[in-house]
């Protein structure tokens, strides 16, 4: 599933080429990303809003393939492709974007946020048998975040997926703190990281797959220690770690 970098990437890339075109009657204003939405904002206040779920593809001035669910035109000849292989994605027209369900049940943006209201997030949390990587996942707690981002940072962070929050030393949130932020922004630069069948809004495949160091690594030799990394299953999410660098 695409998550933040991926989605980022490709909303600044629409933004870049459609912001002031019109579709329809309707011009749009800006193009934002809140967790892993993209929303078209238009002159009139309504939005049209993408959710690219696991398989959408959203492409620019290239012609449709057999994916393709909607062709979107606009008043200078642009054309953007929805593409869904697996028919879980959506977009729909919003009157009032900001009071969308979807949007009022998302935590904070992880680029957005400070570092205080980020231990904070931790302090205030009453589930604290929950395991660290499950909470990385709820987009209730932080938004954007998916299995690929949480398994990386956690491992740059050197914490154990399976830790429960309650056992998290201030150091080590301040920790996952520093490696979400520098780890989504450089994914962000690289384009983001193409794995099942993510391509930017050019048709490029996301460069930050390179840098992975255990997402779908099981059995390889880690990066750090060489011990082979480890796949186990943590509510439902294949979850790759070094059992060695990763307590
Ligand atoms: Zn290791």
């Amino acid at each position: 599933m695409p998550e933040l970098p991926e989605v980022e990437t490709i909303k600044r890339q629409l933004a870049k080429e459609l912001v002031g075109k019109k579709l329809g009657k309707k011009k749009i204003i800006s193009i934002d990303r809140r967790g892993k939405m993209i929303f078209f904002n238009f002159d009139d206040g309504s939005a049209l809003v993408f959710h690219l779920k696991l398989t959408c593809q959203l492409i620019l001035n290239q012609p449709p393939s057999r994916f393709t669910r909607k062709v979107f035109n606009f008043d200078d000849g642009s054309i953007l492709l929805f593409n869904d292989s697996r028919r879980f994605g959506w977009y729909k027209i919003v009157k009032n974007p900001v009071e969308m369900k979807e949007v009022k049940g998302l935590g904070p943006e992880p680029l957005n946020i400070s570092q205080k209201d980020f231990c904070r997030l931790f302090k205030n949390r009453n589930k604290r048998k929950i395991k660290i990587k499950t909470l990385l996942l709820s987009q209730k707690f932080i938004a954007g975040i998916g299995n690929i981002y949480a398994d990386e940072i956690l491992f740059a962070a050197g914490v154990s997926p399976l830790r429960p929050v309650s056992s998290l030393r201030e150091q080590e949130i301040k920790n996952i703190y520093s490696q979400t932020q520098k780890i989504l922004l450089k994914a962000i630069d690289k384009g983001g990281s193409s794995v099942e069948n993510y391509l930017t809004a050019k048709g490029e495949k996301g460069k930050y797959s390179q840098l992975h160091k255990v997402y779908q690594k099981t059995g390889l030799p880690c990066w750090k220690c060489q011990a082979p990394i480890k796949r186990i299953v943590l509510g439902g999410r294949g979850t790759h770690f070094c059992p060695v660098c990763q307590n």
